[in-house]
């Protein structure tokens, strides 16, 4: 069974139990009030999988955009799109790690995988800002620098959660729904 999160919950959500990646595109999404379509599409698909509804998704993204721009036709679109409701109607699945680590990510793009796209030097002050412990830090930047992204992923849900996993990081819902089975 889907959780089912509404708009109101989002922010408190993103600081708790989204991995970095949806959490960087909250972020960007709040502080600009805009998303490039690369993140607009992969943050959308993982909200849907986490159980936001397509009124509440309208809800949500309209809410955002409209500082900025408007949020016409074409954006309401590419939602209902995203929930199978436009185009060839296909019910889209949420973006895997390794599909969202393959990305290549440019100036001003928000949805990549923080471990494999951020700079060194500003996920350690991520990762610091948001209260890892230094040692914590210095383990999850070792297996970044082997390229193991979905390791020091797994490693950072440890560390925030007080917890262990038994399985290894392979899908942001997944990170989501094991992170809910430990706060609930
Ligand atoms: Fe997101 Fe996966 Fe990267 Fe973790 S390893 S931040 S869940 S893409």
């Amino acid at each position: 069974e889907k959780h089912r999160i509404t708009p109101d919950m989002i922010d408190q959500l993103a600081a708790t139990s989204f991995p970095l990646c949806m959490r960087q595109l909250n972020d960007t999404l709040r502080t600009t009030h805009h998303l490039r379509h690369g993140g607009r599409v992969t943050y959308g698909l993982f909200l849907k999988a986490a159980g936001l509804s397509l009124e509440d998704a309208l809800y949500f993204w309209r809410s955002h955009f409209t500082k900025n721009m408007d949020f016409d036709k074409q954006y309401a679109y590419n939602i209902r799109f995203n929930y199978g409701k436009e185009g060839k109607r296909t019910d889209y699945t949420p973006y895997s790690c390794m599909k969202i680590i393959m990305t290549s990510i440019g100036p001003g793009d928000a949805h990549g995988c923080p471990f494999k796209h951020t700079d060194a030097q500003m996920l350690r002050q991520r990762l610091s800002n948001f209260k890892v412990s230094q040692q914590a830090i210095n383990e999850i930047m070792d297996l970044v620098s082997k390229c193991h992204y979905q390791i020091a992923c797994q490693r950072y849900w440890e560390v925030t959660h007080n917890a262990s996993l038994e399985t290894g990081i392979n899908h942001p819902n997944q990170y989501f729904e094991e992170s809910q089975k430990v706060i609930h």
